[in-house]
């Protein structure tokens, strides 16, 4: 299964980053709509595509504003919105408000509440559960876990590391921890402040969870990657990488 990520930056795109945007091609599914969403442009078709939605933050949901321009290039079939009410309602009263966006795209949006796991069954992609839970941030954010029948990711961003131990059962074992990475190691009082983690507060939960590969993402735009490289303390039972915009991974 190959995940892109397609925008790894947090809050506001800059030079070499996009806002959050993966794109799961073979299952049909995307992960955030921030400002990277255009580049969906070399994926979506007209299959029914799901994006599912961490929180109405900016930079996670802007890029859904782009759907006619990718119209202009591509034949669209359904898209679905998934996300908690609150969420999709942000979106649908504020971010497509007619005094900032001229016209609503045609997407169909569908709140996760009611049922705890979600089963895609589709006749073109291979079927998966998806499993959401809460996360601490202001205004909330939520994590999801993505189970196929041989293999698993968590996606986990925008939040601090006092929700580590009321999330860590949700993300054990996953083959792949997509989790957020604001600032180096040695910021968690500012972490904690803003809502996010630093490299060390996310490297503890991915190792107490038993995840084998993790993945860090939504950078800080003010800060420089290289900083959280060159801390990166992994004992050798897990890789740890950095993402950037067009990062491929095959899990
Ligand atoms: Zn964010
Ligand atoms: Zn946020």
């Amino acid at each position: 299964m190959r995940l892109v990520i397609l925008g790894s930056g947090g809050y506001h795109p800059q030079n070499e980053r996009h806002t959050l945007c993966l794109v799961l091609p073979e299952a049909g599914l995307i992960l955030d709509a921030g400002t990277a969403f255009f580049r969906l442009a070399d994926y979506l078709d007209q299959r029914r595509w799901d994006i599912f939605l961490t929180h109405a933050h900016l930079d996670h949901i802007i890029g859904l504003t782009y759907y006619w321009s990718l119209l202009q290039r591509l034949t669209l079939g359904e898209i679905v919105v998934h996300g908690r009410a609150a969420t999709l309602e942000a979106v649908r009263s504020h971010l497509f408000a007619e005094p900032l966006f001229p016209k609503m795209p045609p997407y169909r949006f569908a709140p996760l509440e009611g049922a705890p796991r979600l089963l895609l069954e589709r006749a073109d992609w291979p079927p998966v559960e998806v499993r959401y839970f809460p996360l601490d941030h202001p205004g909330g954010s939520i994590g999801y876990r993505l189970n196929w029948a041989d293999r698993s990711l968590a996606y986990v961003t925008d939040t601090t590391a006092r929700a580590a131990e009321s999330y860590l059962p949700h993300i054990r074992g996953v083959d792949l921890l997509l989790h957020e990475c604001y600032f180096p190691t040695g910021w968690e009082d500012l972490a904690a402040r803003t809502g996010h983690v630093s490299l060390a507060q996310a490297e503890r939960v991915a190792s107490a969870a038993g995840v084998k590969r993790l993945v860090l993402l939504h950078h800080n735009p003010a800060g420089d990657v290289r900083d959280v490289e060159a801390s990166i303390a992994s004992d050798g039972t897990m890789s740890v990488t950095c993402a950037y915009d067009g990062l491929a991974l095959d899990f």
